[in-house]
């Protein structure tokens, strides 16, 4: 008889990555794929990051890595003007935000705020832990925040909220001013989700650096700005007393040397990231342009991707041209039955060349 897990986990609907095609596909093994349903950067990363990784000592693996990341983190809170006690490593975004929920929220009660639509991710870290959740929608056609959100996740008792912002799926970005009001408003910790903040003018930054707000996380990502998804590296940035919390119950070696090496040559060479950061932020201006000529109502983005409503024909339409991409090899993200985004496309900002690949697709789309 198989082993019974917990109640809640028997019942668990798991997380849906966005399809990942094979390793052979897209190292040219075989059916050449264009991914833009998941975000990466169409540039790869850093040489300094390449050469980094090859010049790792046999040595270098026999041993554990350093178990606090620390030339990491110390590389981290110089891009930043923070400590390194501000900055904690992890792999991946998605390990941060599931410490935070072990850290922060109580099975049973004490769960976490969200908004909807938002990162589907959010509900089942949530259900993982037990923890309830309280979704807030975003009101009218441009997914605004509601003014009453704060006061919502504190009737709820929750103890975490997480705003993306930029907002994923539509790109729209919540000025500093709105995320500090936030801050204050909510009774409990405020986790900012920077995922794609590279793409946009401005972070919430200043509100640990300035501010020294004790009620703040800010995620990073090097998945999204770095050309870097595959490596599973990602950091939190708070008041070193809320780091240190963390620190506690996280994995002893959460982060393996390889990871940590790349990525502080990635962070450390941000003059090339933001070389790609301009280029994706030029071809998003592009892109965007593109699709309305041909009819889609596309809100301005400050992220890597786009969310496109498709002109008439709704839900089956976006269906259509995402199956009729798909066939010929270039993945989009169709959002199938999801509240409120059925008639869109989300598509990841490419290349020049592969947006005309996409354009292409989507003029001869039946
Ligand atoms: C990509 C992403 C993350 C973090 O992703 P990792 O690859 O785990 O670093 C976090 N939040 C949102 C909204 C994202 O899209």
């Amino acid at each position: 008889m198989p082993a019974k897990a917990r109640d809640n986990i028997e019942r668990l609907d798991a997380y849906v990555p966005g399809e990942q095609p094979g390793y052979a596909q897209t190292s040219g093994g075989g059916a050449v794929v264009l991914k833009f349903n998941t975000n990466e950067s169409p540039y790869p990363p850093s040489d300094a990051v390449l050469r980094a990784v090859r010049g790792l000592s046999a040595e270098a693996l026999r041993l554990y890595p350093p178990a606090d990341a620390a030339e990491f983190r110390a590389a981290a809170a110089a891009a930043h003007g923070l400590t390194p006690g501000h900055v904690i490593a992890t792999n991946g975004g998605d390990e941060l935000l599931r410490l935070l929920i072990t850290v922060f929220c109580e099975p049973g009660n004490g769960g976490i705020g969200t908004t909807a639509p938002s990162y589907t991710l959010y509900p089942v870290l949530a259900a993982i832990q037990d923890t309830p959740v309280c979704v807030v929608d975003r009101v009218g056609d441009d997914f605004a925040l509601p003014g009453d959100l704060a006061q919502r996740w504190n009737d709820a008792g929750c103890r975490l909220a997480f705003l993306v912002n930029p907002h994923a799926p539509t790109g729209r970005l919540e000025p500093l001013d709105t995320v500090r009001a936030l801050a204050e408003a909510f009774d409990g910790l405020l986790v900012v989700d920077e995922a794609y903040v590279d793409f946009a003018e401005g972070d919430a930054l200043p509100l640990l650096r300035d501010e020294a707000r004790g009620d703040v996380v800010i995620l990073r990502s090097l998945s999204k700005g770095y050309g870097l998804a595959g490596l599973r590296f990602g950091y939190g940035l708070a008041d070193p007393t809320i780091i240190a919390t963390l620190d506690k119950a996280r994995d002893s070696y959460n982060t393996d040397i390889v990871a940590q090496v790349a990525a502080t040559a990635a962070v450390r060479d941000v003059d090339y990231a933001r070389s790609t950061w301009q280029k994706v932020i030029d071809e998003r201006a592009r892109l965007t342009g593109e699709l309305r000529r041909r009819g889609f109502a596309v809100p301005d983005s400050a992220s890597n991707f786009v969310l496109a409503a498709v002109p008439g024909g709704g839900a089956a339409r976006a269906e259509a041209i995402y199956r009729h991409c798909k066939t010929h090899g270039v993945l989009i993200r169709y959002f199938g039955n999801q509240p409120r985004l059925g008639d869109r496309l989300r598509i990841t900002v490419g290349t020049p060349a592969q947006t005309d690949r996409l354009l292409g697709l989507i003029d001869s789309a039946p």
